[in-house]
Parts: structure tokens; C-alpha cells; sequence
């Protein structure tokens, strides 16, 4: 474990909470990490969560975190992702990876496309050729490596913009970045 930088109040305090759960206090791992706020541009407006395990109200970046002996996930901030998994390190990187890949998505809807005669928009990105399609003025495809999405988060794709965010979860899915 590699802990010397968590104040050890804080430590004991979470340790505490899994207890009174009758939760397991190690071997959790990271199930899926995700960005409350993917695509906000204004920081200001960000609905943050807040952390099952300490309560801490500022988490943008939720690790939910499993266990084999456990019924169900829990969703914490990085430092209590570390506690669980005893291992501060590996979930400060993999927050690091989040954190740059959260750039990367909120700049793709503003790279250099080209439109080709169809209308349509195209670029090449990490080596792979993105296509969104824009069949009338409000509806839009995107297709990356064979892969389709006509929606994003649920919503048919009617702007260029979601159709972007579609075709960057295609082009660079966090998958990538999982443990
Ligand atoms: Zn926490």
C-alpha cells in the first residue's frame, strides 16, 4: 500500500464507513470511471457528485469500485478509490487519463474537418478516419472504423456538436483508459 500521502484521520474514517457497512475494507477494484461533466465548457455550471464514502461533495470524476464479496458497487472520489484498492497511485492515474481524455473530447467538436461535397465532415484522428453524416439539416450519423451511432447519450444526433461527442466515444472510448 502505498498510503504515505493520505492523512491517516481520513483513512480511518473511510475504513470505518466500510465497516458499519459490513463491507470489505481491501480488494476493491475500479468497475468503470466516469466524467460527470464530460462536455461542460463552463466550469462554473458543473453538478458535481458526491462521494458514498467520505461525502465529499466535489467529485467530478466518479470511480465506482466493486467487490467480489460485495453486493453491490460503491461510487467514490479518487482518494477513497485508492483507500478501497490500496493503491493511491494506479487511481490518481487513472484520474490523470480521465482528466486529458475529458480535454481531448471537449476540443474534438472544434478540430479541422473537412467537408467533402456531400455535405459531410471528416477527419483523421489517432489514425482512424471519423465521419459524421449529415443527411438533412438536423440529422447526423457518425461512423469510425465500421462503427455507426446515431445517437448520443440517448438523444438522436440533431447538431453537429453531440454528433461529435458521438463520434469521439467511438474514435476514443474510455474503455481505452479502464484498468
Ligand atoms: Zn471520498
Amino acid at each position: 500500500m502505498s498510503m504515505y500521502e493520505i492523512d491517516s484521520a481520513y483513512v480511518r474514517k473511510c475504513q470505518k464507513r466500510l465497516q458499519e457497512w459490513g463491507a470489505p475494507l481491501s480488494g476493491w477494484y475500479c468497475d468503470y470511471i466516469y466524467d460527470v461533466a464530460d462536455e461542460e465548457e463552463d466550469a462554473d455550471h458543473i453538478e458535481l457528485f458526491t462521494c458514498e464514502l467520505c461525502d465529499c461533495a466535489q467529485v467530478r470524476f466518479v470511480h465506482v469500485m466493486s467487490h467480489d464479496e460485495y453486493f453491490e458497487p460503491v461510487a467514490v472520489g479518487c482518494i477513497c478509490a485508492g483507500i478501497m484498492e490500496g493503491d493511491i497511485l494506479a487511481a490518481r492515474e487513472r484520474e490523470r487519463l480521465m482528466k486529458n481524455r475529458a480535454k481531448r473530447k471537449r476540443s474534438f467538436p472544434h478540430r479541422q474537418w473537412s467537408k467533402n461535397w456531400y455535405g459531410n465532415y471528416q477527419l483523421t484522428y489517432q489514425g482512424r478516419k471519423v465521419f459524421i453524416n449529415n443527411k438533412c439539416s438536423n440529422r447526423y450519423s457518425v461512423c469510425v472504423d465500421g462503427k455507426t451511432a446515431w445517437s448520443y447519450k440517448g438523444k438522436p444526433l440533431d447538431n453537429f456538436v453531440s454528433a461529435a461527442y458521438a463520434a469521439f466515444e467511438l474514435a476514443d472510448p474510455i474503455e481505452r483508459i479502464r484498468p
